[in-house]
């Protein structure tokens, strides 16, 4: 029996692709996206060649995230072709495919492992310094798929993206034994939603009346600080909002030998940037979470 022609096509179409980066949380909704949206616009900032593949086939969110959403997908004699954010950042996503946003897409395993193996063999990249694959949430049939695949062309290694909760720490511990199952380095654990960050200019100051309604006061405690205190406007209020008692990601990723990359508040002004589908990093438009990104990202 003579090579898969599949992971030969792949390993052609992969060779002119440095660095694979495959970024795996272990539940949904704890800002895997986010965080392999900003990697990307961070790694293209540095004038790197960079491609962002989504294939959370379920819940591609990554096209509104990149600013990017009701586009298509060319086809070219090379290939399809991604979609370009800037001339260094390209993005395919599932999203891009689908007729109706608003529609489930309810895949069984082949057909979604056709889908990943069609996007490794037949987009055209060309050179990329960089590709960011954002994976679907748990350890499925993709994820074996995509390792599998990627393997055969060499992957650097994989970010797991957690809350500080116990409930998405354990799921966490799953990832990480599934890269050493498969054979995937972990290249970090980024701890996301750790804590509530804003500065006190963000905030709004209310007084509760006697009735429960909210007297918003926010002039006034600004004005006096203006006043009182300039000094204290750049101030960051962080407070905890999950129970992390257990030590959180640092103590797990101490536990199970692998790095810990840092940690991510929640951040009003990044869900914004999300939202909005724009970077963190021009103008720190992010707040108080793009210099702790920055320095994740300068780890890697
Ligand atoms: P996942 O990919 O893990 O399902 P997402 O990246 O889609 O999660 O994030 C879920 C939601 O949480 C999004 O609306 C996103 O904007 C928001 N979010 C993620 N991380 C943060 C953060 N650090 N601060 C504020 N909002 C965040």
């Amino acid at each position: 029996k003579g090579p898969d022609p599949d992971l030969v096509a792949i390993a052609e179409r992969m060779a002119t692709v440095k660095h694979k980066i495959l970024v795996l949380s272990g539940k949904g909704g704890v800002g895997k996206s986010t965080f392999s949206a900003q990697l990307s616009y961070a790694l293209a900032a540095m004038d790197f060649q960079v491609g962002l593949m989504d294939i959370d086939i379920c819940g591609p969110s990554i096209p509104k995230m990149l600013g990017l959403e009701g586009q298509e997908i060319h086809q070219s004699n090379l290939g399809w072709s991604p979609v370009y954010v800037e001339s260094n950042l390209g993005v395919m996503s599932i999203g891009f495919m689908l007729p109706n946003p608003d529609e489930a897409v309810i895949w069984r395993g082949p057909r979604k492992n056709g889908l990943i193996k069609q996007f490794l063999k037949d987009v055209y990249w060309g050179e990329l310094d960089f590709l960011v694959v954002d994976a679907p949430p748990g350890t499925s049939d993709e994820h074996i798929s995509i390792v599998q695949y990627l393997q055969a062309t060499g992957i650097d290694g994989a970010i797991i993206v957690t809350t500080p909760q116990q409930v998405s720490l354990i799921d966490v511990r799953k990832e990480v034994s599934f890269c050493k199952k498969v054979g995937v380095e972990v290249l970090g654990v980024v701890e996301n939603m750790s804590g509530l960050c804003q500065r006190l200019t963000d905030f709004r100051f209310v007084k509760l009346t006697e009735n429960g309604e909210q007297n918003d006061i926010t002039e006034r405690v600004l004005g006096y600080m203006r006043e009182k205190a300039p000094e204290m406007l750049d101030v960051i209020a962080c407070s905890e909002v999950f129970d992390s008692s257990g030590g959180g990601a640092t103590q797990m990723c101490h536990e199970m030998g692998v790095p810990f990359l840092g940690k991510v508040p929640l951040d009003p002004q990044l869900c914004k940037a999300a939202e909005e589908g724009r970077s963190c990093f021009a103008d720190q438009k992010c707040g108080v979470s793009a210099p702790v990104l920055k320095s994740i990202i300068e780890k890697l």
